[in-house]
């Protein structure tokens, strides 16, 4: 099986009716990686046809609302729909096993409830939270993972995942500005996933919480010029500020193609790319 990318959400914090906040699934065979669990994720997940008991773990580049706000959906329906205890692994940055057991103490009513339902149900959620420093590496289901330094400070730590499967790469990083780490996250990768802003958009609206935004994310044309400097085969662009609108898909693409010359993927919520 091929290595893919399906973005299940292409939104940002800024709510859009089409759009569900920021998440991409990563697939090799029948191991199914959810990097970011952000607004709606599940349900995209569903018309991605797969069963929230289908996924094999949970990276999460970093702890911004945006990008964990549906990791308590996807913590509860993985639960209640795997039919024997089956652990959750859920892997991210320094941080990420305080918000999992806040996550867990916000489920406790609704845990105890479906427990005292169920005969069949005797535990709860089976999580397994390992927090990472950038250049560790580990293996999850089919894959193989290495965690890289991303910057989006003040946020800070944030993390970026190379994802290989016999020899595809996959890299997908979160919202961070051009940098060393993310050129080592994206060397010579068949697909790399970036979330992006339209700073020449973004500056026009004259919001001053809206403005601070473009400090800390990359540009399209900076995802393109990473995209070319790195080597990689395919750009994917998601995470998109201010929300693209139907018909205004060639503008975007053709800001990132006067930088980058390979394949660029841009859309919907389940757009899909295959590494090829
Ligand atoms: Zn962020
Ligand atoms: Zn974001």
């Amino acid at each position: 099986m091929p290595l893919s990318v399906t973005l299940l959400g292409t939104g940002s914090p800024l709510p859009d009716p089409n759009r569900a906040g920021p998440s991409t699934l990563v697939q090799a065979g029948d191991t199914n990686l959810l990097v970011d669990a952000g607004r709606g994720c599940v349900m995209r997940l569903a018309g991605a046809g797969l069963f929230p008991s289908m996924v094999t773990g949970v990276l999460l580049t970093h702890l911004h609302s945006d990008h964990i706000c549906a990791l308590n959906d996807v913590i509860t329906s993985h639960w209640v729909t795997s039919q024997a205890p089956t652990p959750l692994p859920i892997h991210g940055p320094p941080g990420t096993a305080a918000v999992v057991a806040g996550i867990e103490q916000m489920l406790q009513p609704d845990v105890g409830y479906r427990i005292d339902h169920h005969d069949d149900l005797t535990t709860g959620p089976q999580l397994e939270v390992v927090e990472h420093e950038p250049g560790e590496r580990f293996t999850i289901g089919a894959c193989t993972v290495t965690t890289h330094a991303t910057d989006h400070r003040p946020v800070e730590p944030t993390l970026g995942y190379r994802i290989d499967h016999d020899g595809a790469v996959a890299a997908i990083a979160g919202d961070t500005i051009p940098c060393e780490g993310l050129d080592q996250l994206c060397a010579g990768a068949d697909l790399y996933v970036q979330t992006v802003i339209r700073e020449d958009l973004v500056a026009l609206v004259p919001n001053a919480r809206l403005q601070d935004i473009l400090d800390y994310h990359s540009t399209v044309a900076q995802a393109a010029q990473t995209a070319a400097r790195a080597g990689v085969a395919t750009l994917v662009l998601t995470h998109y500020v201010p929300p693209m609108q139907p018909g205004q898909e060639d503008a975007w693409r053709a800001i990132a193609a006067e930088h980058f010359d390979g394949t660029i993927v841009l859309g919907n919520d389940l757009t899909r790319a295959d590494a090829s």
